[in-house]
Formats: C-alpha cells, sequence, structure tokens
C-alpha cells in the first residue's frame, strides 16, 4: 500500500467519521466548493459541532484513529468485508494534529472513535494512549468525546474515563436480537456491562471521601450512547422503549440516534432501506418529549397504529392532535404539566408564563411577546382576548401543518 499523507489520511478518517452521530453536524447533506464553484464545504475538514455540557456549541475534530476493522457488522461501512479505502493514524499523529489545530483555534476537543484493529484492548489502549499524551504530556484543557470499545478490559474503559471529558459506549441497535443478527461478533450483555461499569465509577467520583476529598475526575461530562435506525425492523416506540430504559439505567446524557446510511458495496448484507432523514429528527423530538415534557413512550407512538412516529409533523403536535379532548387549555390556570403539553409551548415560554401569570392576566399579544409559536399553539390555547372558538377540533386541522402530499415521480 503506498504510504500516505497526513491531509490524505484526515480525509479518509473523518469522512469514515460521519457515520458517529454525536455532533449537530452529523447526517448533513454533502456541499463541496473545491471545484471553485462556491464558498464553503461540508465535506472532508474532519471538524464537527457539538453542545458542551455547558450548553455552549463547540467545534471539535471529528476522526478515527482507523477504519481498518476486524469485525463485520452488517449496516458499517467500515467492517472487514467492505471495499472502502482504508487508512490508520499512529498515536502522534492524532496528537500532533489536535493540537495543531487547537493552537490555529480551528477546534475546541477532540472527538475520537475508531474500527477494531488487532483486538478490542489493543485498540482502547491506543486511544487511552492518545487521551493521555494530550492532557499529561501537552497539556491539553481542551474537549475530549472517546467512544470506547465494550469488548476492551475494564482497566482500559476506567483509565479512558480519567482523560476524556465524555465516554460513550454504542448499543448499536435497538433490541438484543438485532445487535446478535447484524453485529455478531458484539455482545449486547457486555455492552450494558460497559455501560453500567461507567456509570458505578462516575458515581464513586462524585462522592467525597470522609475528608471531605472529592474523587478523581471521571468523564465529567457523562456518557452516551448511539442507536443506528432503519437497519433492522424496529418500529420507533421499540427504539424510544430501549432509550428511556438506558436513559434511566446508565443515566445517559444523550442517545444518539443515527439514521441507517445503506451501502452502495455489492458486499451489503442488508437489503437498501432508507430512512429519511426526518425520522431520526423525529425521534430526537419524541427522546426530548420523554425528558423533559412529561410524556411517555406509549403517548407519543400511539398516534399510529405501527408504532412510528407521524413523519410529517412534530410529535408533540401529533399527539395533541389526537387528544383534542384535553384542550384547549387556559394558560391563565392550567398546571405545567399540561402547558408543557399545548404545542408550541416549549419549557422557557412555560417558565414564563408561569411567572408571568403571578401577577397579571394573560393575553394573547403576552404569549406573542414571551416568543410562543402561536401559529402552533393557537388552536390548543385559551388567553384573555382569545378563544379559539371550533378551530381546536376542526377537520383540517392536520392540514394547516402537514405538507402538502407530493406527486410521485413517474420516473
Ligand atoms: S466494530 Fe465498529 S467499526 Fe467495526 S464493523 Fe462494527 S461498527 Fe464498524
Amino acid at each position: 500500500m503506498p504510504r500516505m499523507d497526513l491531509s490524505q489520511k484526515l480525509a479518509i478518517l473523518s469522512d469514515a467519521a460521519r457515520y458517529d452521530a454525536s455532533c449537530a453536524s452529523s447526517g448533513t447533506a454533502r456541499r463541496d466548493s473545491r471545484d471553485g464553484k462556491g464558498l464553503g464545504s461540508t465535506e472532508g475538514s474532519g471538524i464537527c459541532h457539538a453542545y458542551a455540557p455547558d450548553g455552549r456549541c463547540i467545534s471539535l475534530l471529528k476522526i478515527l484513529m482507523t477504519n481498518f476493522c476486524i469485525y463485520d457488522c452488517a449496516y458499517c461501512i467500515n467492517r472487514v468485508s467492505s471495499n472502502v479505502a482504508r487508512a490508520r493514524f499512529s498515536v502522534d499523529e492524532i496528537v500532533q494534529l489536535t493540537i495543531e489545530f487547537y493552537r490555529r483555534n480551528y477546534i475546541e476537543g477532540l472527538f475520537l472513535s475508531s474500527g477494531i484493529i488487532r483486538s478490542p484492548d489493543a485498540t482502547m489502549a491506543d486511544m487511552v494512549r492518545i487521551a493521555q499524551r494530550l492532557r499529561e504530556v501537552e497539556r491539553f484543557r481542551g474537549y475530549i468525546h472517546l467512544k470506547t470499545i465494550p469488548d476492551a478490559a475494564p482497566e482500559l474503559v476506567e483509565q479512558a474515563g480519567l482523560y476524556a471529558d465524555r465516554l460513550s459506549i454504542n448499543v448499536e441497535l435497538p433490541t438484543d436480537r438485532s445487535v446478535q443478527v447484524y453485529a455478531p461478533e458484539k455482545n449486547p450483555a457486555t455492552i450494558r456491562k460497559a455501560m453500567g461499569d461507567v456509570r458505578a465509577r462516575k458515581e464513586v467520583a462524585g462522592e467525597r471521601s470522609y475528608r471531605g476529598k472529592r474523587g478523581k475526575r471521571f468523564a465529567p461530562a457523562g456518557q452516551s450512547t448511539q442507536m443506528i435506525v432503519g437497519a433492522d425492523g424496529a418500529n420507533d416506540a421499540t427504539i424510544l422503549g430501549q432509550s428511556s430504559r438506558l436513559y434511566g439505567d446508565y443515566k445517559l446524557r444523550r442517545v444518539y440516534y443515527s439514521a441507517f446510511s445503506p451501502i452502495p458495496d455489492a458486499t451489503a448484507k442488508l437489503p437498501l432501506i432508507k430512512p429519511p432523514l426526518v425520522r431520526e429528527h423525529r425521534l430526537y423530538q419524541a427522546d426530548w418529549l420523554l425528558r423533559f415534557y412529561g410524556f411517555d413512550v406509549g403517548e407519543v407512538t400511539a398516534v399510529r397504529p405501527d408504532g412510528n412516529l407521524d413523519l410529517d409533523i412534530d410529535p408533540k403536535l401529533a399527539w395533541a392532535l389526537q387528544n383534542r379532548g384535553l384542550f384547549p387549555v387556559d394558560v391563565n390556570r392550567a398546571a405545567k404539566e399540561m402547558l408543557l403539553r399545548v404545542p408550541g409551548f416549549g419549557t422557557r415560554i412555560v417558565g414564563r408564563i408561569l411567572s408571568s401569570r403571578r401577577h397579571r392576566r394573560l393575553r394573547y399579544d403576552d404569549l406573542l411577546r414571551m416568543g410562543a409559536l402561536l401559529k402552533k399553539a393557537k388552536a390548543f390555547i385559551i388567553a384573555d382576548g382569545w378563544s379559539p372558538g371550533a378551530l381546536t377540533d376542526s377537520a383540517d386541522l392536520r392540514a394547516r401543518f402537514a405538507p402538502p402530499p407530493e406527486q410521485l415521480s413517474l420516473f
């Protein structure tokens, strides 16, 4: 194999990292201006955006250490039987790239994942070495997110948590059965054990000794996981049910949903079913409702008989349309739990409503000034000077929000 320079490796290994959903720019459309006809590019630089624990949007160098892999997960472009260009960074190269990019102000951190080379332990040991060098030799204070390898020795995962801000361990697919079929070298029980170990280790780090000393810092930004959606036949009820168990069992900060991208390769083992990225987006919205709006999985997935979310409208609106008997709600009297269920009201708007109405009654214009999305909310609320009348029950209410049906192409 001809020797590659650093920029060639970066091109391959940042492109391969696109499938790790952990950043705001994951899954974006390919746009490129290297032909000179435009400005900017969504490709090739290896830099993505993610949200730091304090809510800031930060730029990360997002790369794989290598896209060589000894495993053969059917949904993965980097699997051993896939016919893609391969590359591998050394520990030194990744340290050097991170520091160079950081010094030039291109990035504020590193997101590092990897295919499995030699063995899970050998791969994880290299990743730990990178994080350790960055922290202890280069004194790198930026953000580090490491994808850990569940089959690696627990001591290595533990070391990773001492240097990384966030650890993630992928559950891969929504059910154990799917993991067994599509990622036969992986073991769902091992994945859960590794996630449980990270949770336990993090809890120990948060405790104080009898002298009041805190334990060693361990993954302060917590752990997350990723689930591929659309590679197996799991519906959204199954996916969200699995997520809610994971949030509860492992105190996850985030479940990332990654729409399965079919692999244009004769060796692909899966049928080419491409769920649109809109499904990924609706799952994130539903996930948000479960975590911050008091909904449960059964409620958000009861809208369609097949247990999938409505792709045309957001899940909160879909639920409200199906439960019109609970609306309209009076913004001057309704409980917080019910206000949170009004389409177009976010948690911030509900907070503003609750604090303002202690002093005065609220009118439609007040809600407008607070920033409520009244185009959505107005059919579901009553305020001083506003009643939706027959709008709440009107037969064409859904059609006002759903995109118009498209004529299917005949060609
Ligand atoms: S172990 Fe990871 S990189 Fe390797 S084939 Fe499976 S998903 Fe892809």
